[in-house]
């Protein structure tokens, strides 16, 4: 190819222009910047230097001086609530809300935080006014996500189960299993009030809504037993291993009684006995071993724990044997009492229940986590840890 004059005029055009271009952008640059506050660098270089609470308040000069910066007021909304400051994440969203010049859609964004800061901070009332208020909107399922949570920690549970269904009918995934508990709350509140008809009927509708519901067939035997009517409770407590086998623990022990109370204690051991195979468990052994010393002394009950320390030493099974062994050799044998009483004392110490969604422990067996609010994530078999 041949370079012609021209070219060589051409190609410092391209180069004037670049440098051109280059100088507006530059110029760009430095207007915005000097548009934005020399606290934002400053709170950038806190952050940098990870000095969070010093880049916190660098931010909200920012925000104090410059209205625009609507995405600004809601991180830091967000990370104060998140930091537990809730009355600092109020004053920020409450600010929002309250500006004249958002938009309607900015406004609803900015009340929905707030509903949530409420919610936090546990002012339960105005949490649920905000929430109620946000029905008609873009936010109208989350909103009703929270007021479930809200109607749940004020134990307002015809409300709960409503609302529920309205989740439900909005497309959320089913909740019949927190519904069933919410029956069953309602089940237990007539219980104490000894109103068996309202129970009873509480109890009907948790299982309608969740055929599994253990709690449901718990209750029930309950409600059968405290009316003389064994036979009904023993019905209503075996259908657990039909609904979830792993809360066989709970019931074992109600069933060994019923079974003693109707004189058939041997069919009550037999029926442990049968658990137990299925579905080893720790707390099933306790139990059984207790149901047998109690029914048939303990050289039955020490013979169980020895075979089942010979299949699997736990100190949990040692336990029970010392204590069948020192059970039968009375007070003489010291030995044995001491051995009991430190190998028992370390069982105690170590052995809960825990949550296993935030691994909370405890030595009752709970049906919601008194520290997550998680239904059914207290496992129902407790576990030793050393
Ligand atoms: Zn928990």
């Amino acid at each position: 190819m041949e370079l012609e004059a021209w070219h060589l005029l051409v190609l410092p055009l391209f180069f004037a222009l670049g440098w051109v271009a280059a100088r507006v952008d530059i110029r760009h640059l430095l207007k915005e910047s000097r548009a934005v506050p020399a606290a934002y660098f400053q709170g950038l270089n806190f952050l940098l230097n990870e000095q969070p609470d010093r880049a916190i308040e660098a931010f909200v000069e920012v925000a104090k001086v410059n209205a625009d910066t609507l995405e600004l007021h809601h991180a830091l909304g967000a990370l104060f609530r998140k930091r537990g400051e809730l009355d600092r994440a109020i004053r920020m969203h409450q600010n929002l809300v309250e500006r004249a010049d958002l938009n309607q859609e900015q406004r609803l964004r900015a009340l929905y935080e707030l509903g949530q800061d409420h919610l936090k901070a546990g002012l339960l009332d105005r949490a649920e006014e905000i929430f109620r208020r946000l029905l008609d909107s873009a936010y109208a399922t989350d909103a009703r996500r929270h007021l479930l949570e809200i109607y749940v920690l004020e134990k307002e549970w015809e409300q709960a189960i409503a609302l529920a269904g309205e989740l439900e009918r909005a497309g959320l995934p089913a909740q019949g299993a927190e519904t069933a508990h919410y029956h069953c709350e309602l089940a237990m509140n007539a219980m104490l009030r000894q109103d068996t008809e309202a129970a009873r009927r509480h109890l009907g509708e948790a299982l309608a809504r969740h055929r599994k519901s253990v709690r449901a067939s718990v209750l029930l035997g309950e409600l059968e037993a405290q009316a003389g009517r064994d036979e009904a409770a023993i019905e209503a407590w075996r259908a657990v291993e039909a609904q979830n086998p792993a809360y066989l623990p709970i019931v074992a022990e109600r069933l060994h009684q019923a079974y003693r109370r109707l004189g058939r204690e041997a069919e009550g051991i037999g029926l442990l006995r049968a658990y137990l195979d299925r579905y080893p468990s720790a707390d099933l052994f306790h139990i059984l071993f207790h149901a047998l010393a109690e029914g048939r002394g303990w050289d039955e009950s020490r013979t169980l724990a020895a075979e089942a320390l010979k299949r699997t030493p736990s100190l949990r099974v040692l336990d029970d044997y010392l204590q069948a062994r020192s059970a039968e050799a009375g007070a003489d044998d010291l030995e044995t009492r001491l051995a009991q009483d430190l190998v028992h004392r370390q069982v105690s110490r170590t052995t809960y229940y825990h949550c296993a969604r935030c691994g909370f422990k405890a030595r009752q067996f709970f049906w919601q986590c008194p520290a997550c609010a998680g239904w059914d994530s207290v496992a129902p078999e407790r576990t030793q840890h050393d």
